[in-house]
């Protein structure tokens, strides 16, 4: 499928607010540069990054009301934690506003916001895009995950599961099982290759 990145700005630009619309751009070319790195379709991980907060300007309710009108599946963490439900809601508008078919691309969306195990190369380069784009406030570790990034992505994204795991224990907020699921996969990946 071809993708005019251009129209899809311009899209995001309309629905987002302006630092979220800065930073969908940041993400955009994050996700550019890591699929250059890591030899992956730089077009689609463009497409990802630019819609991967597609839903994000919603209120809690209105966000659970958007999913429930469209069949979306709440799990219990969703209904107490709702912009959880920004990932899946964000795939299903990629798919049905902005012609999004590609499955690869619509599962990373889907799973930017928690992560999980036995991630393909587009959802981690997603994943970690979204933490360490341009405009992201600079907070201990960001950069030792910058350059990992783009020299063993695995390691990446295993430091990413971490600080965001403690951060969200910090403020004693409830955590999603997919993330911590995640965490403990590639706790195991990172141990076998050592
Ligand atoms: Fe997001
Ligand atoms: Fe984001």
């Amino acid at each position: 499928m071809k993708y005019d990145l251009l129209e899809l700005q311009d899209a995001m630009r309309k629905v987002l607010k302006p630092n979220r619309y800065v930073h969908s751009l940041g993400v955009q070319y994050t996700c550019a540069s890591l699929a250059m790195c890591h030899g992956y379709d730089v077009v689609k991980a463009q497409v990802a990054g630019i819609l991967h907060d597609a839903a994000k300007g919603y209120s809690d309710d209105e966000l659970l009301r958007r999913c429930k009108k469209h069949e979306i599946s709440i799990s219990n963490v969703e209904r107490e934690q709702p912009y959880l439900l920004h990932g899946k809601l964000g795939a299903y508008y990629a798919k049905s506003k902005y012609g999004v078919e590609d499955e690869e691309i619509l599962q990373a969306i889907i799973f930017h916001t928690t992560g999980k195990p036995e991630m393909t190369e587009l959802e981690k380069i997603l994943f970690l895009s979204d933490y360490m784009e341009p405009s992201r406030k600079m907070i201990p570790g960001l950069e030792e995950i910058r350059k990992l990034a783009f020299t063993n992505l695995d390691l990446a994204i295993y430091t990413t599961l971490h600080n965001t795991l403690n951060y969200l224990k910090s403020k004693a907020q409830t955590i999603d099982n997919t993330t911590s699921e995640a965490y403990e996969y590639y706790k195991g990946v990172i141990n076998n290759k050592r």
